[in-house]
């Protein structure tokens, strides 16, 4: 059973833009936004994490000396809310607007296995509480994801250095308004080799809510802060 009904959500993107959850480079997941932590149980399932346990046990040490398998997988789930464990998932609770967190998350993400420190893909599904007046809801959607994207410009593993095309992942959500349209042209489209808008099937028509699959990412250009 899923802790959410936001799980079916992520399940149809991955099944929709070609498995990019359970690809064997993927090494490391960052949840932004988990709680309750349907996301969370989906990554875990798709990086089959029951059967990489711990890296001291026998079965891990066999698995890793197998060209193409990774050492370890990380899953990194962040919320403000508490969250009930799960897992394979370390859960970090924090406030996606404060600096402190996005250093917590790296300390979490540079492990013998995975010493970039980079993460293969960045979920986000953020959102504030709605207060019912559209402009603040759309400037706090788009506080969300101006963080989420300034996260991703120092986390997210570019695709050159995978060497598989579409390799480093975003999924973002957001509220659709023109600000949000501003936002995708200024800092997806230039920095990701596909961007797709989503509504989920499992989304509920009348919200306006949606999500960007970003695909590929490429990085800041040089001059680019
Ligand atoms: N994907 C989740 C699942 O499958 O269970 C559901 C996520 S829920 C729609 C959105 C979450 O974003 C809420 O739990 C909320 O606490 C969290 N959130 C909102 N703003 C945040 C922030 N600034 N930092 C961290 N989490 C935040």
């Amino acid at each position: 059973l899923y802790r959410s009904r936001s799980a079916f959500k992520l399940l149809e993107l991955d099944q929709k833009y070609g498995g990019f959850l359970s690809k064997p480079d993927v090494r490391a997941v960052v949840d932004l936004g988990a709680a309750p932590g349907g996301w969370s149980q989906v990554v875990a399932g798709k990086m089959g994490f029951d059967a990489l346990d711990e890296d001291t046990t026998e079965l891990a040490k066999e698995e890793s000396s197998i060209p193409g398998r990774t050492k370890e997988k990380t899953i990194i789930a962040v919320d403000l809310l508490r969250m009930t464990p799960i897992p394979g998932v370390q859960i970090l609770q924090g406030d996606m607007l404060s600096l402190r967190t996005a250093a917590q998350i790296k300390n979490f993400l540079s492990r013998p296995g995975n010493p970039e420190g980079k993460a293969d893909v960045i979920l986000s599904d953020m959102a504030a509480n709605m207060t019912g007046n559209k402009i603040a809801d759309s400037e706090s959607s788009l506080d969300i994801c101006n963080a989420v994207f300034a996260f991703t410009k120092d986390h997210l593993r570019t695709e050159k250095t995978v060497a598989r095309r579409k390799a480093g992942v975003l999924v973002l959500k957001h509220f659709a308004h023109p600000l949000m349209t501003g936002f995708r042209k200024e800092y997806l489209d230039p920095h990701f080799t596909n961007v797709a808008y989503v509504k989920p099937d499992s989304s509920r028509a009348q919200s306006s809510e949606g999500y960007w699959v970003c695909m590929g990412w490429k990085g800041l250009h040089q001059g680019e802060s």
